[in-house]
């Protein structure tokens, strides 16, 4: 017997979209295009609800490369005029100029305020394989609909996974007794977050580009100490290589930081291994226990975290997955994505055939689909969902035929960084736009490589 016992015609049934980032979008205009059912599951209130909590940070990819080309076509169709190609937009004006416009000509098939908590199959649970593959998928909500799925693209991103302040990859004990003193990479800190930080000790824990630049951003707000606490027994990672590295931006980011260091604006912490979290009577006591077992701490107001974010795959518990070991993506893509041997920009492109997990029909995509790899970039996603989107539709030499067309040195480009930044009088830390901020740097591991560079 291979007749799964449905009464539902599997290909009548929406391709479930989980959520309206720009690769969910990306992913709906492709769906669009080609006349296939789908439904948008947004679990924030609006489309771009993670990239909106970064809007004030400035990326550095322009517009070109942010647009998907099935999106930039169907809307302008509809009378949009794309934004200059070689601007580097916030994040802010990433949904305000093109993800709300695009979600706009989709109407009721996107929905928001809907928060996808676990995927299955009806009348499966991952052990029974009989006829599993004719079985629609299920997608429940926390407000305790149901939906039923021909496919399933998982575009839910890992911004609402950060990765936690303990040192082993663990929660620090007493991390979750002190959540309200801990934000995560990228505070608005000298716009709307300024209250939570001016005038209060503020331990930034990371020594990646994002905390790098939170560090800045902190240092421009009066009487505020600053403490930045890293793994490594120096922070010459994050300063770079000054005048002479790769990227001039980035560069000018890790002198800057190095300048405040030795200044004594900003006191770093070295071989801070955090362990522990305390409340105190000052705020929080963060405690550190390094592989010997010698113990530091330091007491702050606030904590910023900037450790990087994780997937979390728990709603695809009851599908069968085969995750890379180390990065959480598939297994086929771990290679093509590994932050030791790719920056963003020499990441090959992809498709449906890495993409593909033992369960047919679900693919995760977007950031989410590169799990801990911080080499993800819009463009790869868009490439990603046109092929995903042309499988499910049965355009397997559509779905095959990858291709990126981007330059060599990546779409990040230092040197628009400089422009854009002359243009419009904008310079690192001021609020509204964090220009040079560095976009992918922002998602990666404390110790991990650059993108963009
Ligand atoms: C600060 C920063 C700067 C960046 N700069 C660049 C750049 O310059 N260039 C570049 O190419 N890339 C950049 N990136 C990387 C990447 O392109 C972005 O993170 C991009 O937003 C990823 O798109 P996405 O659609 O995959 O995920 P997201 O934008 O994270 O969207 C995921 C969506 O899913 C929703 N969601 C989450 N869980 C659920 C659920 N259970 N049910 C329903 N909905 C759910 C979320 O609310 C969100 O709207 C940057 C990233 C960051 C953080």
């Amino acid at each position: 017997m291979s007749q799964a016992p449905l009464d539902t015609d599997h290909n009548s049934l929406p391709v479930a979209v989980i959520g309206a980032g720009p690769v969910g979008l990306a992913a709906a205009a492709h769906l669009a295009e080609r006349g296939v059912d789908f439904v948008v599951l947004e679990s924030g209130s609006k489309v771009g609800a993670s990239v909106a909590k970064w809007g004030h940070v400035r990326v550095f990819s322009p517009w070109r490369y942010n647009i998907d080309s099935a999106a930039r076509r169907l809307l302008e169709a509809d009378g949009w005029t794309a934004p200059d190609s070689d601007w580097l937009p916030t994040g802010a004006e990433i949904v305000d100029d093109y993800l709300a416009p695009l979600s706009k000509l989709f109407g009721d098939r996107i929905q928001v305020d809907a928060e996808v908590s676990a995927i299955s199959r009806l009348g499966y649970d991952k052990v029974r394989t009989s006829g599993r593959e004719s079985a629609p998928f299920v997608l429940r909500l926390t407000d305790g609909r149901e939906i039923r799925a021909r496919a399933v693209i998982d575009a839910s991103g890992t911004y609402t996974s950060p990765n936690v302040l303990g040192a082993s990859g663990l929660r620090a004990f007493g991390e979750e007794t002190v959540t309200e003193l801990i934000d995560h990479a990228l505070p608005d800190v000298l716009g709307v977050d300024r209250d939570h930080y001016e005038g209060r000790h503020t331990l930034v824990v990371g020594a990646g580009h994002s905390a790098a630049t939170t560090l800045l951003a902190l240092a421009q707000l009066k009487d505020t100490p600053i403490t930045w606490a890293i793994r490594a027994g120096n922070a010459s990672r994050t300063y770079g290589g000054g005048e002479a590295d790769a990227l001039p931006a980035r560069g000018a980011l890790g002198t800057r930081v190095h300048t405040l260091v030795t200044s004594g604006r900003i006191q770093l912490v070295t071989g801070f291994f955090t362990h522990r979290v305390n409340a105190h009577t000052d705020g929080v006591e963060v405690i550190s226990r390094d592989p010997l077992g010698n113990e530091q701490s330091v007491v702050a107001e606030r904590i910023i975290s900037a450790t990087g974010y994780r997937p979390d795959h728990s709603i695809a518990e009851e599908l069968r997955l085969d995750l890379d070991p180390i990065l959480g993506s598939t297994r086929a893509l771990a290679p093509l994505i590994d932050p030791n041997a790719h920056s963003c920009g020499t990441v090959p492109a992809h498709g449906v055939d890495e993409l593909t997990h033992p369960e047919p029909g679900y693919y995760a995509v977007g950031v989410k689909s590169y799990g801990r790899a911080p080499t993800f970039l819009m463009a790869t996603g868009y490439e990603q969902v046109r092929s995903v989107v042309a499988a499910i539709a049965g355009d397997w030499e559509a779905a095959h035929s990858v291709q990126l067309d981007l330059p060599e040195t990546g779409v990040c480009s230092s040197n628009l960084a400089d422009t854009q930044e002359q243009r419009v009088g904008l310079t690192t830390g001021v609020s509204g736009g964090l220009l040079g901020t560095p976009l992918v740097l922002a998602t990666i591991p404390s110790d991990g490589g650059g993108c963009c560079g």
